[in-house]
């Protein structure tokens, strides 16, 4: 059934500091299917999470024209909320006015058109996905013990460093990983298992995930190079990295059940190739080459910090993936 937002919006006003100038009332936007869509999904996704005591949860639009994304706490009431900057964003780099066609060295892709039906609309929800599953995650990381708390992204101002907010972070991205493998295999499942060759998964894989590595690239600022225990959030170049490394890998785990394997390594080299393409069009402050120097240039580093990361993760009480993992043992063995 679907919420309306107004109504939904009264009652978060009336039971929470939130102030009413802060809320995007879309009602009157001409991007009014856009928003209406994001909320009716992210709502009905959100009642999925019962299961880790996301009970009371809303769900809203911030009126900023930045580019962020918040998880928040206000007593037993758990919060999401998008930037309008940020919607508007993603609406402008993939839907409106993304067409694959237009890019001849994207040729060996233009297939993927037809079977998508609209490939653009299709990377804008892959990427839409993984940043409400990575603030899904951090509601997850919120014990429900009465403390208020808040996450803000800080895309462009990212806060001082602190290992914890690290763990998070990290925890939070593994977290939308695996929600956006299986995301992006329930679409290829839709179509049928049996219509792709193995190289079409790649390409599909490829493609989808070069959204996610052009809206982690965007906050790449090449003049402050590259570091690994500093400030709030992981650098985007990390992040890159072991986010098509993981998602890739989840997505193959699905696979498996069916017998089928992909090549996770030829995703990666092609999700660079996709991206590198896309990213001469869409623009961006920095370029390919200054993600790949990047990260070629700290490629051990950034191996070593994933794994202390992911170990640091696991013993993390709060860890997103872990409630995840700890309910499908249960499940598993009921
Ligand atoms: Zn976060």
């Amino acid at each position: 059934m679907e919420v309306d937002y107004q109504d939904h919006v009264g009652v978060l006003l009336s039971i929470t500091d939130i102030n009413k100038k802060d809320i995007l009332y879309y009602k009157d936007s001409p991007e009014f299917d856009f928003f209406d869509e994001i909320f009716q999904v992210y709502m009905k996704e959100l009642n999925g999470y019962g299961v880790f005591g996301i009970d009371s949860y809303y769900f809203y639009f911030k009126k900023d024209s930045s580019i962020e994304a918040y998880a928040s706490k206000y007593k037993s009431c758990y919060i999401i909320s998008l930037s309008e900057g940020l919607v508007k964003d993603l609406i402008s780099k993939f839907s409106l006015y993304f067409s694959i066609n237009t890019f001849p060295s994207l040729c060996e892709f233009f297939y993927l058109d037809k079977i998508f039906d609209d490939l653009g609309k299709s990377l804008y929800n892959v990427v839409l996905n993984y940043i409400c599953q990575h603030e899904i995650a951090h509601l997850i990381q919120f014990n429900n013990d009465g403390n208020d708390r808040i996450k803000r992204e800080a895309i462009k101002n990212s806060t001082d460093f602190d290992i914890k907010k690290h763990i998070h972070e990290f925890d939070a991205d593994f977290f939308a990983c695996i929600k956006t493998g299986n995301y992006l295999f329930r679409l290829v499942k839709k179509i049928g298992l049996s219509n792709f060759q193995d190289r079409d998964i790649i390409n599909f894989l490829s493609l989808s995930l070069s959204s996610i590595f052009l809206f982690f690239h965007s906050f790449i600022n090449p003049n402050q190079g590259f570091y690994l225990r500093r400030k709030s959030h992981p650098h985007p170049v990390f992040r890159i990295g072991y986010t098509i490394d993981i998602t890739a890998f989840y997505f193959n785990l699905e696979l498996k059940e069916f017998n089928r394997e992909i090549d996770v390594a030829k995703v990666l080299e092609l999700t660079f190739y996709a991206s590198e393409i896309l990213l001469q069009r869409i623009s961006s402050e920095s370029t390919f080459d200054d993600f790949l120097s990047l990260y070629n240039e700290n490629i051990l580093e950034i191996s070593d910090y994933m794994i202390e990361l992911r170990n640091l993760c696991s013993i993390y009480d709060e860890s997103s993936v872990s409630k995840r993992n700890e309910l499908i043992k249960q499940k598993t063995n009921t």
